[in-house]
């Protein structure tokens, strides 16, 4: 395998973002602002989030020590405000106070931070109810207050695009398996046949999110409720996008002039950069102890990707992006270290591309979080848990994870945990994210200074 160097020219991104934070703000196409941390903080003109699924501290670290080492740094590791992001849901049931779920899922977490609600786990960016059928209220997204003021939304994810965390971004239904006309069985009233706003991946081009990249081909060739044509003909012709399918046909897309853009680049979720290591009942590990890099064919990596979204909605008048590593989730819930480690380092080079862009127009918010924490404990090599693998790390030493909450038998996936995870930013109201916050604060710190609607 070949091991990337994840640190980042440390000293020169410190100085960058200091410099952000204290300084007056100014950039070629925006006004001169004060900028966070000064008595009035500023809004920012554009947003960046991007978010690991499933990506706690636990991951983080062990990410950093394959990666860079113990003593190393990730480039999510420099963004100079850092904070602590409780992530608990609620339970379904008559209300109006619903009962605290301390172990949430993505879906009630994404809902969480992109409309400022609690909800319960399942439900896409619509409140609570008395049970899972029940559709709660629509709040509005981010984005969708975004896209409402005429500034571009990008939506770029790892996972199918209709997954639950690109889903919640600009999509409402009572359940997350509603993700195409075909799999609306939990969800009869969203049909639009029954009045209602129909599945995700109506949604989301219904939405005309502007720049749309990630997986799901396979469900786009699905057909609309009345069988007139398939999902991506509806795309295309009653929206306008550009269906692209490739990292070349992603390149050759120079400006969102001719319509939104809609890349779907694998049938399902995109590969993992790294063959699984899957940890197993006395242990396990590779030949040589490090993680193999697995070939992905005309996938682009989630840097490409966020770096094309970037260059499409940059304008004097600002926009959104959200940026989805979904696969640190996918791969701990399967128990495979290599393919978490690998999925983490993406996302680490997706945010090294942010935090490039935020330099240059320092008015721009960027947040690193993740959603939920997970399974991955690092233990000492001689007492792990049930189930355990060995990485060679770039120390040079053996680094044994443990996933003691896996379920049931082989292969027994692993869940969710319900500890508060790490949430940092750069950039106009980054102050907002120190201490220890709750990601429905994430709604109001990526909203400032817009009409949100809201009193
Ligand atoms: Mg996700
Ligand atoms: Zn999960």
């Amino acid at each position: 395998m070949k091991r990337r160097t994840l640190l980042v020219a440390g000293t020169a991104l410190v100085a960058g973002a200091a410099g952000a934070a204290i300084g007056t703000v100014a950039s070629d196409d925006a006004p001169a602002r004060p900028a966070a941390g000064s008595p009035v903080a500023a809004a920012p003109r554009s947003v960046i989030l991007l978010i690991g699924d499933g990506m706690d501290d636990s991951m983080i670290t062990a990410a950093r020590n394959y990666s860079a080492g113990a003593a190393g740094r990730l480039a999510l590791d420099e963004l100079p405000a850092t904070g602590a992001m409780t992530t608990y849901g609620l339970l379904t049931g008559p209300g109006p106070d619903h009962p605290i779920a301390y172990v949430s899922d993505s879906a009630a977490t994404a809902s969480g931070f992109s409309t400022g609600r609690k909800t319960v786990d399942g439900r896409i960016s619509q409140g609570p109810s008395s049970a899972q059928d029940v559709p709660g209220e629509d709040h509005e997204t981010v984005l969708e207050t975004f896209a409402r003021l005429g500034r571009p939304t990008g939506n770029v994810s790892t996972a199918d695009i209709t997954d639950a965390t690109p889903a919640a971004a600009a999509a409402h239904v009572n359940a997350r398996s509603c993700q195409d006309p075909t799999t609306m069985d939990a969800c009869p009233s969203a049909r639009k046949s029954a009045g209602g706003r129909g599945s995700i991946a109506e949604q989301l081009v219904d939405n005309e999110v502007d720049v749309l990249l990630g997986g799901g081909r396979e469900r786009w060739d699905r057909l609309l409720e009345d069988g007139s044509q398939t999902l991506l003909d509806y795309a295309t012709t009653e929206h306008g996008y550009r269906a692209i399918g490739t990292a070349d046909d992603l390149d050759a897309v120079d400006d969102l002039d001719d319509g939104p853009v809609l890349g779907l680049f694998a049938p399902n979720h995109l590969t993992r950069s790294y063959a699984p290591l899957v940890a197993a009942r006395g242990g396990a590990t590779t030949p040589d102890g490090t993680c193999t890099a697995q070939d992905r064919g005309t996938e682009p990596t989630l840097r490409q990707m966020t770096a094309k979204a970037i260059e499409l909605l940059d304008n004097p008048d600002g926009f959104f992006l959200q940026v989805e590593g979904a696969s640190v989730d996918k791969a701990e819930h399967e128990r495979d270290i290599c393919g978490a480690i690998g999925e983490l380092e993406e996302l680490d080079q997706a945010v090294e591309v942010a935090l490039a862009h935020q330099r240059a127009h320092p008015d721009t918010l960027v947040i690193v979080t993740g959603d939920h924490a997970h399974s991955t404990q690092i233990v000492t090599n001689d007492a792990g848990g049930s189930r355990t693998a060995t990485v060679l790390t770039a120390d040079g030493v053996p680094m044994t994870v443990a996933y003691s909450s896996a379920e049931g038998g082989d292969p027994g996936r692993s869940s969710h945990t319900g500890t508060q995870i790490r949430v940092a930013a750069v950039g106009p109201q980054s102050d907002r994210v120190t201490g220890v916050i709750d990601q429905t604060d994430l709604f109001a710190v990526m909203t400032s200074g817009l009409d949100t609607g809201e009193e």
